[in-house]
């Protein structure tokens, strides 16, 4: 469509252009921070869908789930001036949202079924810890923390390491996995891992899947390619088709930077990149973007001179499209309170000269720095929001009420169940949760039906429970019930709201904060009913976009009745191609869960929301305004006007320590990269940061100045580009 990729390519330099428009062939983008690489990938999709290629054949991967709702909504603006009718239905998701998908219609095939719930990393730990503490296993494994443990199950599911055929040095691990792997298949769940691994096997296995699929999928975009590890290369490999000549006649567009590949210790691979020129795609387009869109020119200088000191043979090399700007402001404090303190200052000041708090950012290296920033921030009213790390969806409230949800989903979660059953306390006492465990497992029956043989006043049961644990049990059933109940007629904030308001977790929740209150404890966490209140917003947003905009998110679109999907389709006739339209829809291809009981039918807007909640971060804060408090590893992607990188000690940035000197220097390439992907996030104002000491297990400990940083402020030029800010004094 000639009229269409005129328009589209007004807003693009010549480079982008030619790849924008290049033929439906496997294609590399390889170029710089802040060069465009994204806004040409969206472009791209924009250019397909006004030419009238099905959106439906489309799938894009982003590395996350804010960087996909930031492409859809980049989307919806690229198309605005084209009033398509058809309703694209293009897929756009994470790596894992995509392979849940995937499962989700071919789960059957490799044998995992397809209505599997999907286990966080948190629900990961108490299933290892359960299994750690089981007789026969308890008295032969290695006292190890169960993040040990996940990790290398991780790892020998990416394939990284073969735990099962290796002579592993800790023999208890493969014993963990086994059973770990068990338990999974028991209580009818995947974690991460799995989405990645299943996918891949029958990707493998099954030619008509791999062909059904790769039909389906005639045109694969990803974006922050250099960030793949192996088994998601082979993924994307698989789909492109069965034969060479398929895969290298594909149409595939992925864009790369090397030098910000940042997840090497997730078995991440740089050399993904040059594998896909030099082998699977051989002969594809490579195009180079040298403009820098984003930064000042003594932003692009400085990134660029930090970089330089990183062996890469495919960088090459871009400049500024902006004038110099302000110099880096390089900030040294005492300790890292007073680094907070200034920052608060500094942002205020910035927020009274007209800059919104959402353009600025503070990145830091670890998710527990956060911490002060925001203690900081709180008492000096700076409206803020965390990315990542302790999100909101790790809080203890949260994860209660997703607990008591998860059980209404799936009577035989006993992990959830076990969660909650005496939260709020409701005299199940360890005692009595001991016996349940040992009559489910005698039994043969999930906790929650073993319940239901003590309401029929089964004689098995006589005498297994005090009076009151009994009733504490039969009043859980009853909640869940109930809830379940309420849940078929209602929405799910409403549902929400009468769940914490029936089992008393909002009483709960209400009692602790006051006494929290009179004991003058300051948990710097905020109240609990507020986590909860706001968990029940997020439930009641979930129902509203997912009218709006059709549905969400890859993975996270809750399944609907046929009725749903009738006046979806009328919708799409009619709507243009504006938010609505761009999201997937529930397309025919969707199975509905199971044997789309009533039950089931009407539970699944619950069930997708729990499954947006595990797998997709989509957390509520990412859509508020405030400075966005970021780790450098998720920052990746984004842009602001302000950027303070924080911490930058030699502790921090790079962040080392017991490794080999060998280890080491690779280690040191790889934090390189981290702090460039930190620095070129910025648009206009840069700060670098460091402290002389910190706090850590009530401990001060001294720090020094990243050699990063000492490297950078020692070049022959530095004065050009950095400079100390003007009362930065010290504090504390
Ligand atoms: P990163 O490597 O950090 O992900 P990127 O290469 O993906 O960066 P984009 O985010 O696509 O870069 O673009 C950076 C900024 O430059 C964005 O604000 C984008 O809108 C703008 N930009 C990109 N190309 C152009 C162009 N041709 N004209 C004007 N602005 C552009
Ligand atoms: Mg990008």
């Amino acid at each position: 469509d000639i009229k269409a990729a005129k328009e589209l390519s007004s807003t693009l330099n010549e480079v982008q252009q030619n790849a924008m428009m290049a033929p439906l062939r496997p294609i590399l983008v390889s170029a710089g921070p802040g060069s465009g690489k994204t806004r040409l990938l969206i472009h791209r999709i924009a250019l397909m869908i006004a030419s009238e290629i099905d959106p439906a054949s489309i799938l894009a991967v982003t590395f996350t789930n804010k960087a996909a709702n930031e492409m859809k909504s980049r989307l919806v603006n690229a198309l605005q001036p084209w009033e398509t009718t058809a309703g694209p239905r293009l897929t756009i998701g994470t790596f894992h949202s995509f392979c849940l998908r995937i499962l989700r219609r071919y789960g059957t095939r490799v044998g995992i079924g397809n209505n599997f719930d999907i286990v966080d990393t948190e629900d990961a730990k108490s299933i290892i810890k359960e299994i750690t503490a089981r007789p026969g296993i308890r008295e032969r494994i290695a006292a190890r923390d169960p993040k040990d443990y996940l990790q290398l199950i991780s790892k020998h599911k990416a394939e990284m390491i073969d735990m099962l055929s290796q002579d592993w040095s800790d023999p208890s691990a493969k014993l963990v996995l086994e059973a770990y792997e068990k338990e999974l298949r028991l209580q009818n769940k995947c974690d991460f891992d799995d989405l990645l691994m299943f996918t891949k096997r029958l990707l493998k296995n099954d030619v008509f899947a791999r062909e059904d699929l790769s039909k389906q999928y005639a045109h694969i975009l990803v974006d922050e390619w250099q960030d793949t590890n192996s088994i998601q290369y082979e993924i994307i490999v698989l789909l492109c088709g069965s034969t060479k000549s398929q895969v290298r006649a594909k149409s595939i567009f992925v864009v790369s930077d090397i030098d910000q590949s940042i997840y090497a210790f997730r078995g991440a691979m740089p050399e993904n990149v040059m594998r896909f020129s030099e082998t699977d795609f051989r002969g594809c387009d490579v195009y180079k973007l040298v403009k820098n869109y984003r930064s000042t020119a003594t932003i692009v200088t400085a990134s660029k001179l930090l970089i330089s000191e990183n062996k890469n043979e495919l960088r090459g090399d871009f400049e500024s499209l902006k004038g110099n700007g302000n110099k880096v402001r390089v900030g040294k404090f005492p300790s890292d309170y007073a680094e907070a303190s200034f920052l608060c200052e500094e942002a205020i000041r910035l927020h009274a000269k007209g800059i919104p708090w959402s353009e600025m950012a503070v990145i830091y290296r670890t998710n527990i720095q956060s911490r002060v920033f925001e203690q900081e921030m709180l008492s000096s009213g700076i409206p803020h929001h965390v990315v990542g790390g302790f999100r909101f969806y790790s809080r203890k409230e949260v994860r209660d009420v997703l607990a008591y949800l998860k059980v209404m989903v799936n009577r035989e979660d006993r992990t959830a169940f076990y969660r909650v059953v005496n939260v709020p306390p409701r005299g199940v006492g360890p005692v009595a949760v001991k016996k349940l465990q040992e009559l489910s497992l005698e039994l043969d029956r999930s906790p929650l039906s073993v319940i239901d043989l003590l309401a029929t006043n089964d004689p098995a049961l006589d005498r297994a429970f005090t009076r009151n644990a009994a009733r504490g049990l039969l009043e859980f059933k009853c909640i869940i019930d109930e809830s379940v109940d309420f849940a078929f007629k209602n929405e799910l904030g409403p549902t929400l709201s009468f769940l914490v308001d029936k089992s008393g977790y909002s009483q709960f929740t209400a009692n602790q904060d006051a006494s929290a209150k009179s004991d003058q404890k300051q948990s710097g966490e905020g109240m609990k009913m507020d986590v909860v209140g706001e968990f029940i917003s997020a439930a009641g947003a979930f129902n509203s976009s997912a009218v709006a905009l059709g549905t969400h998110v890859l993975g996270s679109r809750p399944g609907r009745g046929a009725e749903d999907r009738a006046t979806d389709s009328v919708d799409s006739e009619q709507g243009s191609i504006k938010a609505a339209s761009v999201i997937e829809r529930g397309s025919e291809d969707e199975p509905i869960v199971g044997n789309a009981t009533s039950l089931e039918t009407s539970l699944s807007p619950l069930a997708g929301f729990i499954e947006e909640c595990t797998l997709l971060d989509v957390d509520a804060e990412a859509f508020r305004d405030g400075i966005t408090l970021t780790t450098a590893h998720r920052s990746k992607g984004l842009e602001f006007d302000v950027v303070f990188v924080t911490g930058c000690t030699d502790s921090h940035f790079p962040m080392l320590f017991g490794l080999e000197p060998r280890e080491e220097e690779e280690k040191v390439e790889d934090e390189r990269r981290l702090l460039y992907v930190a620095m070129t996030r910025t648009r206009e104002r840069l700060y670098m940061f460091y402290f002389e000491s910190h706090f850590r297990f009530g401990r001060k400990i001294p720090c020094l100045q990243s050699r990063f940083l000492q490297f950078l402020m020692q070049a022959p030029k530095s004065r050009d580009l950095f400079a100390p800010g003007p009362g930065f004094r010290s504090r504390l």
